[in-house]
């Protein structure tokens, strides 16, 4: 079948009044990211509630698996559209229902279905009513396919017919991410490690249309420049969906030596975490982020039980820190990360900073005062340290 047009379906829910030019117009700007990178012309339009992508010299599959990527969507429907001709005259009804007879032979081969149309008369001065026009053009469709039959409760196929500046006949409905496009919330900062669970993680808040800034903590030479680089390829997975992320390297080598050395080694986990997140807290605050994102799940290791969590969420002062996985099982979290295409990344065998320094026993059930005891045993160098992480920061644009 050759389209020329995508009818994209969006959820209204919480988009009514004022609002919902916000959300209109950051979906069209996210739509115009991802297509400017697909081959074709396209050009976005927004009427009466709903976006047309027309298109012309483009790839099918590849214009459909931008428009996949983007928050907000939650239909992506291929369609043909007919233009007025040179008089600005649209089809008669005659020729119109030969295009959707054409139109059902191209997409349906298997003729055995059920079937509903339904049109959509915008420009009054089409000379039949909405319903007289689908009435017409279902009896001339079973008159053309012996096998179709009406069903208007549950059809196996919904023909759309929409009546406007063009005709567009479209039918089949390609799900898209759902959510709400970015930029329609706040920006948050993502604790990115190169393992499975903060990938998906960020997806999960950007989904909901929060522009994302990514912290990596980064330990050499004790790990490898592949390791980095897995985690700069998970961040280019999740900008396919977000667009831009600034990616933040903090240098962690140094804090890490120093709590190895003055701290119990069962504790030292949890000591790093927490601070990671302070530095995570810092570089959220002066980048205008409004809260953090791990992914931590109850339960998942020694550093995520209940007591864990308190322990490392209770150093962040200034924003909320967000767990989307935090009731998440594993395996519900593989799921997303493939579907996403971020899992073959995240399960390259290159350690990230904290497989290095694990204790064999690690404290399951952290007491916070204790570990705030033994931190005082850093007091020496650890705000210079934190100071000269934040200070050589390496910022990567994706
Ligand atoms: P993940 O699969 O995301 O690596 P994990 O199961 O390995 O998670 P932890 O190592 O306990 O769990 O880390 C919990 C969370 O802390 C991670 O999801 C991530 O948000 C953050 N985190 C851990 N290590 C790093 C790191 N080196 N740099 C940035 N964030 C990190
Ligand atoms: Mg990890």
């Amino acid at each position: 079948m050759q389209y020329h047009a995508f009818v994209i379906k969006y959820a209204e829910i919480g988009v009514k009044g004022k609002n919902r030019y916000i959300f209109e117009d950051a979906l069209v700007g996210q739509i115009k990211r991802v297509l400017a990178k697909c081959d074709g012309k396209f050009s976005i339009s927004k009427v009466a509630g709903r976006i047309y992508v027309s298109a012309d010299g483009f790839d099918f599959d590849e214009t459909v698996g931008a428009l996949q990527t983007v928050f907000g969507i939650t239909g992506i429907c291929p369609a043909v559209a007919i233009a007025r001709d040179g008089e600005n005259r649209l089809p008669n009804v005659d020729a119109l229902c030969n295009e959707v007879i054409a139109f059902v032979d191209g997409v349906y081969p298997d003729k055995n279905k059920t079937f509903k149309v339904k049109v959509r008369r915008v420009d009054k001065s089409y000379p039949m009513d909405s319903m007289e026009l689908a009435a017409e053009i279902g009896a001339r469709i079973l008159d053309a396919y012996d096998e179709m039959r009406v069903d208007v409760h549950d059809p196996q196929i919904l023909i759309n017919v929409e009546v406007r500046e063009q005709i567009n006949i479209f039918s089949k409905v390609i799900p898209g991410p759902g959510g709400m496009p970015i930029g329609t919330a706040g920006k948050a900062m993502l604790l990115l490690s190169g393992g499975i669970d903060s990938p998906v993680a960020g997806y999960m808040i950007a989904k909901r249309g929060v522009d994302l800034e990514a912290v990596y903590f980064n330990a050499p030479p004790y790990t490898s420049e592949k390791a980095r680089q897995k985690v700069v390829d998970l961040a280019s997975v999740i900008a396919k969906y977000t667009g831009r992320i600034r990616l933040h390297v903090i240098n962690f080598t140094d804090i890490q030596m120093y709590i190895y050395e003055k701290c119990p080694h069962d504790e030292l986990t949890i000591i790093m975490r927490r601070y990671m997140m302070k530095i995570a807290d810092i570089l959220a605050g002066e980048s205008g982020c409004m809260g953090l994102i791990t992914g931590e799940s109850i339960g998942q290791v020694a550093s995520q039980t209940m007591q864990s969590l308190m322990c490392t969420g209770e150093v962040v002062r200034d924003m909320p820190v967000y767990r989307p996985l935090i009731a998440f099982d594993k395996q519900d979290i593989v799921d997303i990360s493939l579907k996403i295409g971020a899992y073959e990344t995240s399960i390259l065998p290159y350690e990230d900073c904290c497989t290095i320094f694990v204790a064999k026993h690690p404290v399951t059930k952290p007491r916070l005062d204790i570990i705030e005891k033994h931190e005082e045993s850093l007091a020496e160098k650890i705000d210079e340290l934190v100071k000269t992480a934040i200070e050589t920061d390496e910022v990567i644009e994706l």
